[in-house]
């Protein structure tokens, strides 16, 4: 288990993406700092779940990482507690789907705070640890609307290329730290954000879910299937390892070839 000894922090791991992530690293012996909203039983029975079937501590903070005084509290506690963080995963994340002339500026605000900013407030606590241990590895969730825009998502596009400018930063600034930072573009996951699209077009079309996902997918796949969330924790577990050490700064694409056209 080459994460033996490790900890990580997962923002929104509650659910998807995040949750295969915080699997794939317990499962790899890391001990976990989840976050992320959610019902408490639901969200107490997969933080005891996660910790009994792997045999590693995991905690939940329920951190808005929408502001920064709560991520800092939320790394603080996570080096008080687990007593250091070597693995930062920037993932929590919301989306809303409009054209700009209708773009609630409010959405804008909390999109660009929630999936942008918390991870230069994260990073920015972070690293002092890492420094000092001189091991650290940083993966920022963006998309592979990181890579190309799609109308009417004008602030998570935005959002998602900010990240991949932040990752290469990250990367050049800590690059003979021992600390690496890197980018995930995800092409569709079927996760609670991407059903609520797919519900939405449902209902818009007056079809059903099962009929429009072909659609959904294709319409911007070349492979009609949906990524996993156990595949980017795989990835993720990669960059972590060793043989990842001097993979820095860039974006790996996991998306049905969906930034190959
Ligand atoms: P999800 O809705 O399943 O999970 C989002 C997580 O973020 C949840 O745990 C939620 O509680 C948490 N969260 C939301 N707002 C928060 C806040 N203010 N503070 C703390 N936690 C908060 O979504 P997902 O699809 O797993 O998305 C995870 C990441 O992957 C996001 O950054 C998303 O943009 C990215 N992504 C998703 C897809 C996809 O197709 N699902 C594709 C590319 C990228």
């Amino acid at each position: 288990m080459s994460l033996k000894g490790k900890v990580a922090l997962v923002t929104g791991s509650t659910s998807g993406i995040g949750l295969g992530i915080a699997r794939a690293f317990a499962a790899d012996g890391a001990d976990i700092m989840m976050n992320g909203f959610g019902d408490p039983v639901a969200i107490e029975s997969l933080r005891a779940g996660l910790a009994a079937e792997f045999g590693v501590r995991v905690l939940h903070d329920g951190a808005d990482v929408s502001k920064a005084a709560p991520i800092a509290a939320m790394v603080a506690r996570t080096e008080a507690e687990l007593d250091r963080l070597d693995i930062l995963v920037n993932n929590a994340g919301i989306q809303h789907v409009a054209p700009i002339a209708d773009f609630p500026p409010d959405r804008w605000d909390a999109i660009i705070a929630i999936n942008l900013s918390s991870a230069f407030h994260a990073t920015q606590r972070a690293i002092r640890g890492m420094k000092s241990r001189k091991w650290g590895r940083i993966i920022n969730i963006a998309s592979a609307h990181g890579l190309v825009g799609s109308a009417e998502k004008s602030a998570y596009v935005a959002a998602k290329h900010g990240i991949l400018g932040l990752t290469k930063v990250t990367a050049l600034e800590l690059a003979n730290d021992g600390i690496t930072c890197n980018a995930i573009c995800p092409g569709w996951v079927l996760t609670p954000l991407v059903q609520k699209q797919l519900d939405a077009r449902a209902e818009r079309e007056g079809r059903t879910v099962a009929e429009v996902t072909h659609t959904f997918l294709t319409d911007k796949q070349p492979m009609a299937a949906f990524s996993t969330p156990e595949g980017i924790g795989a990835l993720a577990l990669f960059l972590c390892s060793d043989a990842a050490a001097t993979m820095t700064g860039s974006p790996y694409s996991i998306d049905g070839g969906w930034t190959a056209q």
